[in-house]
């Protein structure tokens, strides 16, 4: 059946493989990755590529690491897998949980394992539902996002994630979720308004949300620290702790999605850390193992943990947990990742670099005639693009000048992402260095040159 395919890999992926975030009929061709080194990547002809993005915002320490290959080399050696269902575990995963809770922003007592963020989310939802149940409050179980938030892509966690192209067509999201706005002062802002009026009209707009719903109905609020997906929204000074004092006084829970920001993408440890959340939950993926395993945690508060065994022990057992959940190998890449990030103090000198990052950004790209907003932290960053600046004013969806921006830097080596609005999103292994940082502003620039000078003669870029 697959003799008239061509026996190129690209062929046969377009021939065989279904892609997240791809329009199949669109004829995009396929990129292969066929290695890493540092910072780079490398396609089939050779050609290097700075990926300023990380992949998906987590490969942490880059694309080659020997102590990493070798600790899940060596951890495939002593005991491949085991699962830690009725009573069984193994050392990484214990080593693991203990580290995570000494590491924690805000006191936690246990941790679960998973093996994506998505996996991380929806046993967040399950277990603030559980724990409800426990309390003998099980009308308490609405979930509280934002828009533009990304929380993964399961249908719970898609019901959570507030961007319409994950909805769309999925009937999601389900009952019970609902969403605010996106705390983006520089679209959302009223002219004259302060940001920290605006801060605060965010938090009498979850209020009202709250008492309209009714309190006794509402179990949780997730939040990045720093949206990432949704085009790199760092929320209005004093936020944070306006929303946070709405949470508390109807007791809703505070559940910090971590899954990008933590482990030093946003200057300090964690991203609740730079923007001052104390959650009662939280997840973390990504650069917990470098993106070299699938692995996630949730990091969970004592008064929960303590409630959720009690109407476990009621049921009889905790029936929750996937296969890989605690597996050995993962849990040995995760915890080499950490001893990394301390020895070779990564986060500090990440929290260097995206100093660098944040203030040559503004330096060189905020003045562009189609920079409208430079907004970041640490090493995580949007370039937002406009039609208006003075106006604030995007170009149409349809123009697709975000795209145009990444596709010109990727033919000229460097891997950017267009997120919503066309803002383009950075956030670069932690390891990156100012001249790396200097070679993608530079082409980012000359990306921006060329649209703008193109969109000024009427021709396509
Ligand atoms: N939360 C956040 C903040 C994310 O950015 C992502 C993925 N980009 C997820 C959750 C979901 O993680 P995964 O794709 O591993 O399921």
């Amino acid at each position: 059946m697959t003799a008239s395919i061509p026996n190129s890999t690209a062929a046969r992926d377009k021939a065989f493989a279904l892609h997240p975030f791809v329009d199949p009929l669109a004829n995009v061709e396929p990129f292969v990755v066929t290695r890493g080194k540092g910072v780079r990547i490398f396609d089939e002809e050779g050609r290097s590529y700075i990926d300023a993005v990380a992949g998906l915002w987590c490969a942490s320490l880059g694309f080659d690491n020997e102590r990493l290959a070798r600790a899940a080399y060596e951890q495939m050696r002593k005991l491949p897998f085991y699962h830690a269902f009725t009573g069984k575990t193994n050392q990484p995963l214990v080593d693991l949980s203990e580290r995570l809770v000494q590491l924690a922003p805000s006191p936690m007592s246990k941790v679960f394992l998973a093996n994506s963020g998505s996996e991380a989310n929806d046993t967040v939802i399950k277990l603030v539902w559980y724990y409800n149940n426990a309390l003998k409050r099980p009308q308490k179980k609405k979930i509280i996002s934002r828009m533009r938030g990304y929380h993964g892509i399961t249908l719970a966690t898609a019901s959570v994630t507030g961007q319409v192209i994950n909805h769309t067509s999925f009937d999601v999201p389900l009952a019970r979720f609902l969403h605010v706005q996106t705390p983006l002062f520089y679209h959302n802002g009223l002219p004259g308004e302060s940001e920290e009026d605006y801060a605060s009209r965010c938090a009498k707009e979850l209020d009202d949300l709250i008492v309209a719903e009714g309190p006794e109905t509402v179990a949780a609020m997730f939040m990045e620290p720093i949206m990432g997906g949704g085009g790199v929204v760092v929320p209005p000074r004093t936020y944070y702790e306006k929303i946070q004092a709405v949470l508390r006084r109807h007791d809703v829970l505070v559940v910090a999605d971590e899954v990008i920001c933590g482990f030093g993408r946003t200057g300090a440890y964690w991203g609740c850390q730079t923007m001052g959340i104390e959650p009662d939950i939280l997840i973390c993926a990504k650069a917990l193992s470098a993106a070299f395993l699938p692995i996630s945690a949730v990091l969970i508060g004592k008064t929960i943990v303590d409630a959720v065994a009690e109407e476990t022990h009621a049921i009889g057992t905790f029936g929750h947990g996937f296969t890989y959940s605690g597996h050995p190998v993962p849990a040995a890449v995760a915890l080499e990742t950490l001893k990394i990030y301390d020895e070779e103090n990564i986060i500090s000198r990440a929290a260097e670099t995206g100093q660098f990052l944040q203030a040559e950004l503004k330096r060189r790209l905020a003045g562009h005639p189609l920079v409208g907003d430079v907004r970041g932290a640490g090493l995580i960053a949007g370039v937002e693009i406009v039609a208006d600046k003075a106006e604030r004013r995007n170009f149409a969806v349809t123009d697709k000048i975000g795209p145009t921006l990444v596709r010109l830097c990727e033919a000229n080596g460097v891997i950017l992402r267009s997120c919503p609005n066309d803002t383009i999103a950075l956030s670069p292994p932690l390891i990156i260095s100012r001249a790396e940082i200097t070679e993608i502003i530079d082409k980012m620039e000359a990306g921006l040159d060329l649209i703008h000078s193109t969109l000024r003669s009427g021709k396509p870029a």
